[in-house]
């Protein structure tokens, strides 16, 4: 059988990009053995052109150019492509539009997973945009799941640790405690499990080791990526 080839809009941070190049790897060797590894055609663009793009609310600006990256990568052959940042899917259906291959989605991805846990109110820790945008609670609304997010201060720490931190490389102690401190809140308020709603949470805090569930979007956009590689899973394309 051949592989399907999977194509990654990364660099969005780069931080990010490398756990997705390393975790679908890891999952086709796993699956496949000998030193079998995925077919991956990786487009990693200069994160600061797109953070001055968010910055100025230019988000029509910033779908024509992941737009663009994702022709590139189709002609370059990809099979499928992945925006790999929650934050950037807020334009994920103008992506979705340019190609007439399938765009994996990440928060129909987590979703999905989810529900299949019964899970019924999840903290969202996400940049700002995400938190607070709208784009990712409706379409988490869409699949019968209503997030729910910190208060203002703790949306404000979390977007700060995402960007000032993780994005350059930096994982501080006292930050995963103040990320902690926010789920043991929000467990207090009836939360039921924690989505790790941007791609380089995973990078400070584990999944497995928290007060709630953890739901990594990362590894689960990254495994989605692998079944459709292996054949196991379609992705019907938006109209
Ligand atoms: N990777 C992050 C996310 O998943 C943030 C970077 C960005 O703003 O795209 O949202």
């Amino acid at each position: 059988m051949e592989m399907r080839k999977i194509g990654l809009i990364g660099g969005m941070s780069f931080e990010s990009s490398v756990v997705y190049y390393r975790m679908v790897n890891e999952a086709i060797r796993e699956r496949l053995g000998a030193l079998h590894s995925a077919e991956v055609l990786l487009h990693s663009v200069d994160f600061q052109s797109i953070v001055d793009l968010q910055k100025a609310g230019r988000w029509d600006d910033a779908a024509r150019r992941l737009a663009d990256v994702a022709r590139g990568l189709k002609a370059a052959g990809a099979d499928c492509v992945l925006i790999c940042t929650n934050t950037m899917h807020l334009i994920a259906d103008a992506v979705q539009a340019a190609v007439d291959i399938p765009l994996i989605n990440i928060i129909d991805e987590t979703a999905a997973r989810l529900k299949a846990a019964g899970i019924r109110k999840p903290l969202l820790l996400a940049t700002r945009y995400t938190m607070e945008h709208g784009f990712y609670a409706e379409r988490m609304k869409s699949h019968g799941i209503e997030v729910m997010v910190p208060d203002a201060d703790g949306r404000t720490l979390t977007h700060n640790v995402i960007f000032d931190e993780l994005c350059a490389g930096k994982v501080l102690g006292t930050s995963r405690r103040a990320l902690v401190d926010l789920i043991d809140k929000a467990e207090a308020e009836g939360a039921d499990a924690v989505i790790l709603g941007c791609t380089e949470i995973c990078l400070i805090l584990d999944p497995k080791a928290l007060p709630l569930p953890g739901f990594d979007s990362t590894a689960i956009h990254a495994d989605a990526a692998v079944e459709f590689a292996l054949g196991l899973q379609d992705f019907r394309r938006a109209a």
